[in-house]
């Protein structure tokens, strides 16, 4: 049996999350609700590690993740959180005297989310941190990238993976705008709508089911290598191969109750399916499978299904 390996280079996040009627004003302080905190790992980066973890077979897969987190309680806690999910976490540096990245997020009750973050021990994911990992990478069948941690480093990365000829998949989360260069040496482009759009230079106009053939095609032209899959909500995805071959993936008719880390999961699904050479819109049936379980659940990473959860459903 070939043994895939799967790398994932990005951000570890500890949510804070607190629930309240409604926010303090400057200066004030108030209750939030009495049982209203929460705290849950997350990133981006960390999300699709634990996503490729679940929704892998164990016996034919091995996820890696590299990052920093801080040396504090939510750093431990990350890590342990990863190690449950059968994370190697070998290359998660813990940074000395620095906070691990942090969201603060303010839930009111009318739905309202104010999100603060502290990128913390991300950005000490320089170009010398991922230097030291070129034999890592090179070992990798893929190495999933997102925008979480500096951008000259995920420069670095796609560099080292083009000199190894390992994949790369870039989720470009959140959006700017990319060069040529690092385009040029990315296998999988995987942007939700709106990313698209702004990697297209027209943020206001984000792509939907019936026109994303159109943002496929020019993001292929900026250099992608092998495909660019745009995910559209509830609207399911849409893909388009430098070959010319390209589909709509219609979204599982579900009741969605919280969409976070949907698209981790597809990204996870899709990761560990396409680095076993199961063709390209299997592998994207397989995430949209995936990540409508994550749609029906309450929670960041907790709320990613694992391989048994598909296993059952397709019984
Ligand atoms: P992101 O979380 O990055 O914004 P999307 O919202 O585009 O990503 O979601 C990724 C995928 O998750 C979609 O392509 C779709 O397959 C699935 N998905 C998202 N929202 C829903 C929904 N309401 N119902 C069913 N599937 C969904």
């Amino acid at each position: 049996m070939t043994v895939s390996n799967i790398l994932v280079l990005g951000s570890l996040n500890m949510d804070l999350v607190m629930q309240t009627k409604v926010c303090p004003a400057g200066g004030q302080t108030m209750h939030g609700d009495p049982d209203g905190f929460h705290t849950g790992a997350g990133g981006k980066g960390a999300n699709q590690a634990v996503a490729v973890a679940r929704l892998s077979n164990p016996s034919d897969t091995k996820i890696y993740m590299a990052g920093c987190v801080g040396e504090d309680v939510f750093g431990q806690d990350m890590l342990r959180g990863l190690k449950q999910d059968n994370v190697d976490v070998d290359a998660v540096k813990v940074i000395p005297n620095k906070s691990s990245g942090v969201a603060m997020i303010i839930v009111e009750s009318n739905g309202e989310n104010r999100i603060l973050l502290s990128e913390g021990a991300n950005s000490c994911v320089d170009v010398p941190f991922v230097q030291a990992l070129e034999e890592k990478i090179q070992h990798s069948d893929l190495l999933i990238l997102q925008l979480e941690i500096p951008l000259l480093s995920v420069q670095k990365a796609v560099e080292l993976a083009h000199k190894h000829h390992v994949d790369v998949l870039l989720n470009p989360a959140p959006a700017v705008s990319l060069s040529p260069e690092l385009l040029q040496h990315v296998s999988y482009l995987v942007p939700n709508e709106h990313e698209a759009a702004v990697l297209l230079g027209c943020p206001e106009s984000p792509p939907t089911a019936q026109n994303a053939e159109l943002y496929a095609d020019k993001l292929l032209a900026t250099g992608i290598r092998k495909a660019v899959i745009i995910t559209l909500g509830s609207e399911g995805a849409f893909y388009k191969t430098k070959t010319g071959e390209s589909a709509h993936i219609p979204a599982k008719k579900v009741q969605a109750i919280d969409t976070t880390a949907a698209g981790d999961t597809f990204i996870g699904a899709f990761s560990t399916s396409i680095s076993h050479e199961k063709p390209l819109k299997d592998s994207l049936q397989f995430a949209a499978q995936s990540s409508a379980i994550t749609v029906q659940r309450k929670g960041a990473a907790n709320s990613i299904p694992t391989y048994t959860d598909i296993q059952n459903i397709l019984k």
